[in-house]
């Protein structure tokens, strides 16, 4: 299919606004995306047409609502190459993806003084989760560190590694530099070691081609919101014999196979990870939104975003005083800058009265600022919808700031 940005422009309403009588600019597709037409007429229907809760019910709509949920399933499978459904797990988002596995993998896999293997441009929520599970459980974490240009040092990696080593997590891309880690390089590491990966695929999975088999993901994880889906809905894969090891996370409904006061029995996989009522309409959008995509093609829409982001970082460096954050040859759509002494903050707060949406601060990786020597940034980050035109508006909007302040 061709890569007509005014048609795929017309599915996404919302940019089609004005903040304060500006046009809207939007990027800050890194914290969360907009929603096609699509996703959302999906969602409508939904609740206007098949709404019931899913596996427990013999009528009718109950039914077709459970079919479009395990349709979704199948989506996100096929999506990201998964061999089995067994192995998708649908959660509130990475957040939760990440909890879950932090909580169940240190309960049964881990004892104390174990390590876990992070690098030093997480998010909070793959840190967060693992120092909870570390002041529990008396677990350690190791942090692979980065150079200056933002990319993992591979052979500092290589030395984390000890018989006390169970997993490494890992960003598959910083939402802060962009950087694009070399997972499949670091799994195959972790596994002559004989140590499982989970990759967080929050920055990635919107962004580009994703084959949980090719890379040899042990666990991936990502958030519907954030790949033109609705919030609320994620996605835990993990092997299915790493799956059947971990205990259930959440007790309830849906992941029991029997009751009783003395004992109970779990449901198989991949519902033994699913308590509760799962947001069944949120799968609908998410599979909705994986189809759109699809459609578009991941090695289109990475192509069209690589070619917008190297002239968005052209333009930049045009701009006196200009600092960009991460400059990793292998880089997503992510740019963290910051412009002489102005702070990141009245930037932001600046470009907004101009109608571009930015998003300033440490971005959820304090950790990751202190080793860059900083506060925060400003942090343009772009979609499948950008254009080169928004990229001037952005330019244009620094450059206008930049003379208020002398
Ligand atoms: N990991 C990365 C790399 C992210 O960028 C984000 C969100 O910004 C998250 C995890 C958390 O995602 P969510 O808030 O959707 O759970």
């Amino acid at each position: 299919m061709m890569y007509d940005i005014g048609k795929i422009r017309a599915d996404f309403p919302i940019l089609g606004r004005t903040v304060y009588g500006k046009p809207l600019v939007y990027l800050d597709n890194g914290a969360t995306t907009q929603k096609p037409r699509q996703v959302v007429e999906a969602i409508t229907n939904e609740y206007y047409n098949t709404n019931a809760n899913v596996h427990r019910g013999v009528h009718f709509l109950s039914q077709q609502a459970t079919e479009l949920h395990e349709a979704s399933r199948e989506t996100v499978r096929k999506f990201i190459n998964a061999r089995s459904t067994a192995e998708i797990v649908f959660t509130r988002g990475t957040t939760e993806s990440i909890n879950l596995l932090a909580a169940t993998f240190c309960q049964s896999q881990m004892k104390e003084g174990d390590e876990v293997i992070v690098s030093a441009m997480e998010h909070h929520s793959n840190i967060v989760p693992w120092q909870l599970q570390a002041m529990q459980r008396g677990i350690r974490l190791r942090v692979i560190p980065m150079d200056d240009r933002g990319c993992l040092l591979l052979d500092e990696y290589e030395r984390l590694f000890s018989p006390r080593t169970k997993l490494v997590s890992v960003t598959h891309v910083s939402n802060v530099l962009g950087t694009i880690n070399p997972v499949a390089q670091m799994i195959a590491t972790a596994h002559a070691h004989g140590v499982p990966v989970l990759v967080d695929g929050a920055q990635s999975i919107p962004h580009m081609p994703v084959d949980v088999q090719a890379l040899d993901a042990d666990f991936y994880v990502f958030s519907g919101h954030k790949v033109y889906g609705p919030t609320g809905v994620g996605v835990l894969y993990g092997k299915e014999d790493w799956l059947d090891k971990l205990p259930p996370y959440q007790g309830g409904g849906e992941m029991i196979q029997h009751v009783s006061f003395e004992k109970t029995t779990f449901n198989e996989l991949p519902f033994k990870f699913e308590a509760g009522t799962p947001d069944y309409i949120g799968t609908t959008g998410l599979a909705c939104a994986l189809d759109y995509v699809s459609a578009l093609g991941m090695d289109a829409i990475a192509a069209y975003e690589h070619e917008l982001t190297a002239y968005a970082t052209r333009r930049l460096m045009e701009i006196p005083g200009m600092r960009i954050f991460g400059e990793s040859q292998q880089k997503g759509s992510v740019i963290s800058f910051l412009v002489g002494n102005i702070h990141h903050f009245d930037l932001g707060t600046l470009l907004d009265r101009l109608g571009i949406a930015v998003r300033t601060g440490h971005h959820c990786a304090q950790p990751l600022m202190t080793r860059l020597g900083i506060e925060g940034t400003v942090r343009a980050s772009f979609g499948l919808y950008n254009t080169r035109e928004e990229v001037d508006a952005l330019v244009a909007g620094i450059e206008r700031v930049r003379k208020m302040f002398g």
